[in-house]
């Protein structure tokens, strides 16, 4: 594999792990990157210290006081021109993600275009952070409500998606009006390095890198420095239900805010009038695509008796052609999982599966690539029949795992697929119209997202991202996902003479 594009984005050997609109030396221990498709070394970052985390808090704490006095149609100037640098690198960008999280290399550009995406919207956004004016009850008076940058916004992110996370973020909160301090997974560092590096050049030439600090380092450290750190008042956190149990008390013990993007357990479901192909592909593009490893995978399908078998087969048919190897190789469907933990997870899931009721249909074991992929971490797609729900159907395992299982009718999937514990993504496959509706009423879906004939991966920019129950709550990207990184105001104005109270109340004289 040509390492060219590590050269250019200057990632080759050791790195900092800190920048705080200069890159700091951080000399922490050494965090090595691999690439999951062949273990071998990418290249190395150096942890962050307590005494580097301050240096980027503090320099994006200063660089916010002169930012949030930029008007906002200027700060979209400068996100305008982020999005130009994130286009003249979109190739170099999109091989880092692939080669440090192993998704494949059209997934990998889709991400960077992900990033051009946010960057372009949020341009726009940059002239419509409008607020209200209110009708006052009292003459001479009138009520509005702005919206005002936050401060400096912590932002922690999974491996999975290791550059749009952070731009869904930080496009958008800046031209909000806000700073940045991100700590990105342990497992995918590079690309961190690199996003930084092309983003904030932009920023430095005016003396606002800072506004984009980046903070390499443990949970234990750096990651709860962040949660505790009331000169964060906010933390946008995406990863794990774990995780974001942690992060919300913690960030809620000082009354912080956060915006929790958390693990999805989404279902699929298909009915009898259903145009079969388009649920094929959809389901197999869902199931395996970024080999299981996003939290809009499709893990469930649930199937309307009379086309159970049928579908059953047409599924192991496709997944037969799934290539599976080098992801930055033309023709690979499936990369590798990001490490050895990964894969335990696989196979204990599997085996705990089987002794669930589940049968296997197909796949469940690691894969045996050759040749430079031979130290990967690769696995085979993999589907299980079940008669049911079982224990293993309530939760993510992040993997490349499908439970298929048949369903009564329309309201018998609905009942099953709300009836686990995460609420991100759902779909339904059928032509009638009255089922399709019903699944998007409030008796339907209980998911942040809820689509008709299209799978539950792969959403756009420019609606609000997120889910309920365990997901977090939290939205972001499109639509008015931009408030929760402002402050809202509000504000009335007397114009009279007079001081006449709110609810009619005489106080004193008046
Ligand atoms: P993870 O929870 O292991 O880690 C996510 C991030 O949280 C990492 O940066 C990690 O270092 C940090 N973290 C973990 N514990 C922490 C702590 N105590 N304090 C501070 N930071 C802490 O998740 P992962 O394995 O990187 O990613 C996979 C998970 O992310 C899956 O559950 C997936 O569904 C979820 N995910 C959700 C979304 C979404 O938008 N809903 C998007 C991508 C991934």
């Amino acid at each position: 594999m040509s390492q060219d594009f590590l050269t250019s984005l200057g990632l080759s050997g050791h790195t900092s792990g800190a920048f705080d609109g200069t890159w700091i030396q951080t000399s922490g221990a050494p965090l090595a990157s691999d690439n999951p498709a062949t273990g071998a070394v990418l290249g190395t970052v150096h942890d962050a210290s307590k005494a580097d985390y301050e240096k980027v808090m503090g320099a994006a704490h200063d660089a916010w006081l002169r930012w949030r006095e930029v008007p906002a149609p200027v700060r979209g100037e400068y996100v305008r021109r982020i999005g130009e640098k994130l286009r003249e690198r979109k190739d170099e960008l999109g091989r880092i993600v692939s080669a440090e999280c192993g998704k494949i290399l059209q997934e990998g550009l889709g991400e960077i275009q992900e990033c051009i995406d946010i960057a372009d919207f949020a341009v726009g956004l940059s002239r419509q952070l409008y607020g209200l004016t209110i009708a006052s009850e009292r003459p001479m008076h009138h009520m509005r409500e702005t919206w005002h940058p936050i401060g400096t916004v912590g932002i922690i992110t999974a491996f999975n998606f290791p550059a749009a996370v952070w731009a869904w973020n930080s496009m958008l909160s800046l031209v909000c009006g806000n700073a940045h301090v991100w700590k990105p997974s342990r497992k995918t560092p590079l690309t961190a390095v690199a996003m930084t590096k092309v983003c904030a050049e932009v920023l430095e030439e005016d003396g606002f890198g800072a506004l984009l600090g980046l903070i390499v380092g443990t949970d234990d450290e750096i990651g709860t420095t962040m949660l505790d750190d009331r000169r964060l008042p906010l933390i946008s956190a995406t990863g794990s239900v774990r995780m974001g149990k942690i992060v919300g008390q913690r960030v809620g013990a000082r009354l912080g805010r956060s915006l929790l993007e958390l693990g999805g357990n989404n279902a699929l479901t298909v009915l009898e009038d259903a145009d079969l192909d388009l649920a094929v592909r959809a389901i197999v593009f869902g199931a395996v695509g970024t080999a299981g490893q996003r939290c809009t995978t499709t893990r469930r399908v649930l199937v309307q008796r009379s086309i159970y078998d049928e579908l059953l087969q047409r599924l192991v048919k496709a997944y037969g052609s799934v290539t599976i190897g080098d992801p930055l190789a033309d023709g690979v469907l499936m990369g590798p999982l990001i490490d050895e933990g990964s894969v335990q997870a696989f196979e204990k899931a599997i085996v705990e599966a089987q002794s669930q009721g589940a049968r296997l249909m197909c796949g469940g074991a690691r894969h045996e690539a050759s040749g430079d992929c031979a130290g990967g971490h690769f696995v085979q797609p993999t589907i299980l029949a079940t008669d049911g729900p079982i224990p293993m159907t309530q939760e993510e395992t992040f993997a490349p795992i499908l439970y298929v299982m048949p369903v009564d009718d329309v309201e018998d999937a609905i009942r099953i697929q709300n009836d686990v514990p995460q609420g991100l993504s759902s779909a339904i496959f059928t032509m009638n119209v009255r089922h399709a509706e019903r699944f998007l009423s409030a008796v339907g879906s209980d998911c942040g997202i809820a689509n008709v004939n299209i799978g539950t991966s792969g959403a756009e920019i420019g609606g609000a991202f997120g889910g309920e129950k365990d997901t977090g709550g939290g939205r972001e990207s499109g639509s008015d996902s931009w408030k929760a990184y402002m402050r809202r105001q509000t504000s009335t104005v007397n114009w009279g003479t007079a001081l006449p109270l709110a609810q009619g109340i005489k106080f004193g004289d008046d």
